[in-house]
């Protein structure tokens, strides 16, 4: 038994696999997408530059250093090695890293819209919110920098009219983790398009992050509710509003600015505020208003 090696074969397999994976699931198209994993302290095992994840063997794998000097394979390494190794040198913890281009999440990177919504237990106790980092040319070194922002507290983030990256403990984990990003994504879409999500409420969120010490889910960073002061995210900020008592909150953030639209939607929607019951508006739909009647007196 030769463990080093075995387990160096084993990623290489485990590596194509998962192309095969994101391939056939449409996560990817033509040559997109990359994956890497660390074989050890010093050295990562990624896949190489323009190739079908779809269609790689075991062979095609090029090993490189933290700094990214290829250590061995016939291949370059992929063109987005600096976001990996960017992901590797912040989080000692990651042993694994996925991108790709699932089309419904990175629909809503194009849109800028993140995953932010406190909509599904399980996604809140793994993967807490999904950010987007700003938009970066890629393969610069932009995208690294784009991506530092958010790596110290997510282990899945939308690339703003990219795709998606997500980080893991392990191989699959990090697959895994991609897999629940795009099935939240056509989750969300599905309920805008039903007339908008119901939100779980701040409470309820608080009692999903007590699960996730309950049954020991690693996640780099706690969940908060409100953004953090500093540069770098230090948490998984999530919207949820306060409404004591209540569990599923109609989602009053999501309605668009046009006050027509916005006043059909809260009266036909499902899930929406009785007629009986108060209705908050922002300052914005307020001024709306306000202008509106002031058109309408003239
Ligand atoms: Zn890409």
């Amino acid at each position: 038994m030769e463990p080093a090696v075995n387990s160096e074969s084993k990623l290489r397999a485990d590596i194509v696999e998962v192309g095969r994976r994101l391939y056939a699931r449409g996560y990817t198209a033509s040559n997109d997408g990359n994956i890497s994993v660390r074989l050890d302290a010093g050295r990562l095992l990624m896949t190489p530059t323009s190739v079908c994840k779809g269609f790689m063997t075991v062979e095609m794998m090029c090993i490189t250093d933290l700094d990214g000097r290829k250590l061995e394979g016939d291949r370059d390494p992929s063109s987005e090695m600096q976001m990996h190794l960017e992901v590797y040198r912040r989080r000692p913890d990651v042993q694994a890293v996925v991108h790709a281009h699932p089309p419904i999440a990175t629909g809503f990177a194009v849109a800028g819209i993140p995953l932010d919504r406190a909509v599904l237990a399980e996604v809140v106790t793994t993967l807490g919110s999904v950010p987007i980092a700003e938009y970066a040319t890629p393969s610069t070194k932009e995208l690294p920098e784009a991506v530092r922002q958010y790596v110290q507290a997510h282990d899945g983030m939308l690339l703003a009219n990219h795709g998606a990256l997500t980080l893991g403990k392990d191989l699959f984990s990090a697959y895994y983790k991609m897999e629940t990003i795009e099935h939240f994504a056509k989750i969300s879409l599905v309920a805008r398009l039903l007339g908008g999500e119901r939100v779980l409420s701040r409470e309820e969120v608080f009692k999903l992050q007590d699960l996730r010490g309950r049954y020991g889910i690693a996640a780099p960073a706690p969940i908060c509710t409100e953004p953090p002061t500093g540069a770098a995210a230090d948490c998984q900020v999530i919207q949820a509003p306060a409404a004591p008592g209540q569990r599923l909150v109609p989602d009053y953030a999501a309605f668009p600015d046009d006050l027509a639209t916005l006043i059909a939607r809260r009266s036909h929607a499902p899930g929406s505020v009785p007629a009986d019951r108060e209705i908050r508006l922002t300052y914005g739909e307020l001024t709306a208003l306000i202008e509106d009647a002031v058109k309408n007196l003239r």
